[in-house]
């Protein structure tokens, strides 16, 4: 974002709106506290501030500051489009794509607002008239942190808004550990502890809130976990049947895939899970180092993300997905071994 654009935002910003605040499909940590904490900040501004999310979002989630203001998209379109037909100014965050947005995606692309991204994706679409994309940062959340800086009103950061950003980049960083992870981030972090975050008590609200079947779900996960030494590659595999057996719950299956990746020697960690209901595969791609996941879920699995952190989807059948998958990775060997 060039100084030009900062100056524009800011005279847009200087008089109230009417805006709205959306994120992706599946909102995550970082989807959800971004979009938090900029409608904290926008709210200090005096706009008339909405958070539209296209889905539902997990419980270890719901207890940041003013998250029963977030509307579901899927329970509540009749008044979410009116929103965003009738809005000044969009905010899209944490995704660089309108189909990202799920069913939201048509009303996006009709609406006449200035639409204003912030998002850390790669290959960013076309669809903003502001856009402040930046591949190196870890967190959307972050951006939010900076984009507050550079309009020169971080004096307006508070509890409510740090205790959200510092949320999306604690689970965007997997807890600041993720090569993502940078001094800034830190010196942003450490900012957001001086205004008043209490970061302890988030790490309890997002990592120490488990059900029994949760961890039980966890144990058949890794009791799927089947590595492939050869290609560096470890995957797990979750049926319908396991995840109605226990009791899966939005967010059950939130970093499970990382524990592919913890194993020595293993550089790309993939998860399959199946969504009867939707007749899909659900598939995060994890790597350490260079190789690119978001080329491979990009290639081959219809989807994308960042370098070491990616998604992507099947229509196939759980086992032909995964037989797919298999076939696919030995034209990757060399890259896997590098
Ligand atoms: P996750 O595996 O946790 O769902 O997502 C990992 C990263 O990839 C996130 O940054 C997420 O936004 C992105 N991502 C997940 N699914 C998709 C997808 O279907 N398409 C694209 N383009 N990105 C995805
Ligand atoms: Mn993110």
């Amino acid at each position: 974002m060039n100084k030009k654009d900062i100056t524009s935002l800011k005279l847009l910003l200087s008089q109230p709106k009417k805006i709205v605040i959306v994120s992706h499909k599946n909102p995550d940590g970082d989807a959800i506290g971004s979009s938090l904490g900029l409608y904290h900040f926008l709210i200090k501004l005096n706009h008339e501030v909405s958070v539209i999310m296209p889905n539902d979002y997990p419980g270890f989630l719901k207890w940041m500051p003013n998250q029963d203001i977030i509307k579901d998209y899927e329970t509540n379109k009749k008044i979410a489009n009116e929103l965003i037909e009738e809005t000044d100014i969009i905010f899209t965050l944490d995704f660089n794509s309108l189909e990202r947005a799920g069913d939201m995606e048509y009303s996006l692309n009709n609406s006449e607002a200035i639409k204003i991204m912030i998002d850390h994706h790669q290959q960013p679409s076309d669809y903003a008239t502001f856009m402040y994309s930046d591949v190196s940062i870890c967190s959307t959340s972050q951006m939010v942190y900076h984009f507050i800086n550079m309009l020169g009103e971080d004096h307006l950061i508070d509890s409510n808004i740090g205790t959200c950003l510092y949320t999306g980049i604690m689970t965007d960083t997997g807890s600041f550990r993720f090569s993502s992870t940078t001094s800034t981030t830190h010196r942003a972090v450490a900012d957001l502890i001086e205004k008043g975050v209490d970061n302890s008590a988030i790490h309890s609200h997002v990592y120490d809130t488990n059900s029994y079947n949760r961890l039980q779900l966890l144990g058949c996960a890794l009791n799927n976990l089947k590595v492939i030494p050869e290609l560096k590659t470890a995957y797990i595999t979750l049926s319908q049947k396991e995840l109605n057996k226990y009791n899966f719950r939005k967010g059950d299956t939130e970093g499970v895939v990382n524990y592919g990746l913890s194993l020595q020697d293993i550089v790309f960690a993939v998860i399959f899970i199946e969504h009867k209901q939707e007749g899909i595969v659900k598939i995060s791609f994890r790597s350490n180092g260079d190789f690119s996941v978001n080329d491979f879920a990009r290639n081959h699995f219809n989807g994308g993300g960042h370098t070491n952190a990616a998604g992507g989807r099947s229509n196939l059948p759980l086992q032909k997905t995964v037989e797919k998958f298999i076939s696919i990775l030995p034209d990757y060997k060399k890259d896997l071994n590098k």
